[in-house]
């Protein structure tokens, strides 16, 4: 430590309640020290009431950023300079940069889960998608595949207090990017059916299959897969699901969120450093 921290070491936080369970400050930590870049990656315990003030700490510290999450995602864009499109289109932030005091805010969760595509050579664009989910993970996911050319997004949820930031994602994708999307009740199983049977991918981007509703399915039964369907659960704890495992019974190719959760880091070690994250380095840390 006394060789790693000076007073040249540059800091970068993560801002969140609760937020001691996350994994972000090894995986940053180690991706600093692989390549010998001076910065420090620390997590804050803070809450709603506390983050314009830290985000005014950001400035005074001359932080070069920070990672943030629950509950600040979608509060702290008032308090920044600039909103990248996918975070103003999301209204939510996961990451800021600070430029000389002008912060700027992203979301890289989108980003992350795009680059986890690619990386297992699964090329969405130009294609068709359908998603279940209108949470956080969700939102960025359907926003970032608007933006990066996916052609049709077919999105189903339940009738929750979410559906109505569903109903706003449609709308923005529609009229703001050359995606078309559309949503549907998650209750309309044969209308589900029917839209997977033509989709090159299905993602589950729901909590549905981790805990506490781990051995639960968005998809009813194997008889929603074909092999062809590429199947991708945003969930990655525990790592193997119910709704993977029937697709795989079926002989689909699928991924678990682990690839989104590293990307996604790696998406904001660019911002802040200008350069990838070690990603081999990273996945032979990770596993
Ligand atoms: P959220 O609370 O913002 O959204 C929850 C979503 O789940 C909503 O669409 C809601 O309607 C749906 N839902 C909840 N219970 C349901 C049920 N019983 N049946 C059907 N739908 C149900 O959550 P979030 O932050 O968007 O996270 C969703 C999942 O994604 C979680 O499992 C989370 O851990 C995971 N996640 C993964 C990554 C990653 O990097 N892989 C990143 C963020 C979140």
């Amino acid at each position: 430590m006394a060789e790693r921290i000076t007073g040249h070491t540059e800091l970068i936080g993560l801002m969140a309640y609760p937020i001691r369970h996350s994994s972000s400050p090894a995986m940053q930590n180690e991706a600093f020290a692989k390549l010998g870049y001076d910065y420090a990656y620390l997590a804050f315990e803070v809450g709603a009431d506390e983050i314009e003030d830290a985000v005014k700490a950001i400035r005074t510290l001359k932080m070069r950023g920070s990672n943030v999450s629950m509950p600040n995602k979608t509060l702290v864009g008032q308090y920044l300079d600039e909103l990248s499109p996918a975070a103003e289109l999301c209204g939510a932030v996961n990451t800021i940069v600070n430029d000389n005091g002008h912060l700027t805010g992203h979301i890289t969760d989108g980003i992350g889960f795009m680059q986890a595509l690619k990386d297992n050579n699964i090329d969405v664009i130009g294609k068709k998608m359908t998603i279940v989910g209108a949470g956080g993970a969700a939102t960025a996911i359907e926003i970032q595949a608007a933006l990066d050319g996916v052609a049709e997004i077919v999105i189903f949820n339940r009738k929750d207090e979410f559906w109505e930031r569903a109903v706003s994602t449609v709308e923005k994708i529609n009229t703001r990017t050359s995606s078309h999307a559309v949503l549907y009740d998650l209750a309309e199983l044969d209308k589900l059916k029917e839209e997977m049977n033509d989709s090159y991918l299905f993602v589950n981007a729901t909590g549905v299959g981790m805990k506490p509703l781990e051995g639960q399915s968005v998809v009813p039964d194997k008889s929603y897969f074909r092999p062809e369907l590429i199947v991708v659960d945003v969930p990655y704890s525990p790592l193997e699901t119910k709704m993977r495992s029937m697709a795989k019974e079926v002989g689909c190719k699928t991924m678990n969120g682990l690839g989104m959760m590293l990307f996604q880091g790696s998406a904001a070690f660019e911002l802040w450093t200008g350069e990838p994250m070690p990603i081999e380095h990273m996945k032979e840390v990770l596993n």
